[in-house]
């Protein structure tokens, strides 16, 4: 009998995993087929694919393994982050497996799902205030540090000035993607948060792949792409896309390699994810989308075809009640049709 399917096995199925660690890292590699990109060639890493739903499980591994080796996190030590994003998911993970103890600190705007999600993996979870900023006792990451310091056994991972977060995509994210486009990668296009992956991916294809060029998306309101730019930031204002864009530059964020640089608004990250889910049947995050509208400009302003990779950190189950929700859309006035958020919106 004949299948009705067209899926083959291959040749060497991955082999039974013990643990979800194992599975972190070796993500997919997706060619686009349906947007349109002119003579250029669109690749997705699908970090989704990771056991904790995002790229941030390659850092929380490295980072918690650094810390091992340095002795610093020793058995049922304990892990201190500030961060409700993730990170906070890729460490809850990572503590679980492990056998480690997890506090997050959270500004208290974040969203109910995430704190359940992390109360019920055994995080202990506590919330900030929202309305603070930096060298404020209550403001999220300066009271994470004072809880590791006050902590017998503890340590403040800190995402933000730890050099293994960037050394996880240096040593995983940047081989995989050389070695699945053999070795021909003219473009690879992302958004910064910590900037862990801009840096790692620098340093790998400065080594490895020097031509490569970075094209950074930057949020509408972060200072980042001025900083590329004129080295120097302008006025922060705010956004509504997830996981990207800062008013600050990360003590470990290389922006030096950054080739293009381009502002992209919330409307179009949105448009971007929603056209990205409407032609390939692809969920992807808000992020994504940033990096994706960037891609879109990029390959149309080429004269050569191109061989781009845009980084898709996490997937669009986290956003179906924002911006995959119509009626969300509407209020925010992102698009006056409810059924619209195709391609029109973005380069039209
Ligand atoms: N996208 C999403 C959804 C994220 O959570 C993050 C991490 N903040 C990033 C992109 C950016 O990654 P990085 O911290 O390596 O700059």
């Amino acid at each position: 009998m004949t299948l009705p399917v067209s899926h083959s096995p291959i040749a060497a199925p991955p082999p039974v995993a013990r643990g979800l660690l194992p599975l972190i890292g070796n993500t997919p590699l997706v060619e686009l087929t349906k947007l349109d990109v002119g003579s250029s060639r669109l690749f997705l890493k699908l970090e989704s694919a990771n056991p904790g739903g995002s790229i941030k499980d390659r850092p929380a591994l490295a980072m918690v393994e650094a810390a091992e080796r340095a002795g610093q996190l020793k058995p049922g030590g304990v892990i201190v982050e500030a961060t409700a994003g993730n990170t906070g998911l890729g460490l809850a993970l990572v503590a679980n497996a492990k056998g480690y103890k997890l506090t997050l600190v959270i500004p208290d705007k974040m969203s109910r799902e995430k704190i359940s999600h992390l109360r019920a993996m055994g995080v202990e979870v506590v919330l900030t205030r929202s309305d603070v900023g930096k060298g404020h006792p209550d403001y999220y990451q300066d009271k994470a540090r004072q809880i590791a310091e006050a902590t017998p056994g503890a340590i403040f991972i800190n995402q933000f000035e730890n050099p293994a977060n960037p050394l996880a995509h240096q040593i995983g994210t940047g081989p995989e993607i050389l070695a699945q486009l053999e070795g021909k990668v003219d473009a690879i296009v992302l958004g910064v948060g910590s900037g862990g992956t801009l840096t790692g991916l620098s340093r790998f294809f400065a080594e490895h792949s020097p031509q490569t060029k970075f094209v950074l998306a930057d949020p509408a309101g972060s200072i980042l792409k001025d900083v590329v730019e004129k080295r120097t930031p302008g006025p922060v204002g705010s956004w509504l896309v997830e996981g990207i864009g800062e008013d600050f530059v990360p003590a470990i964020a290389d922006l030096s390699r950054v080739t293009h640089a381009y502002t992209i608004t919330d409307a179009e990250s949105f448009a971007a994810a929603r056209a990205l889910l409407k032609a390939e049947g692809l969920l992807a995050g808000s992020s994504t989308g940033t990096a994706l509208a960037a891609a879109l400009k990029f390959a149309h302003a080429q004269t050569e075809p191109q061989r781009i990779v845009v980084l898709s950190p996490d997937s669009g189950n986290k956003y179906l009640s924002k911006m995959f929700n119509d009626d969300w859309m509407r209020d925010q006035g992102f698009i006056e049709n409810a059924r619209r958020g195709d391609l029109r919106d973005l380069i039209g």
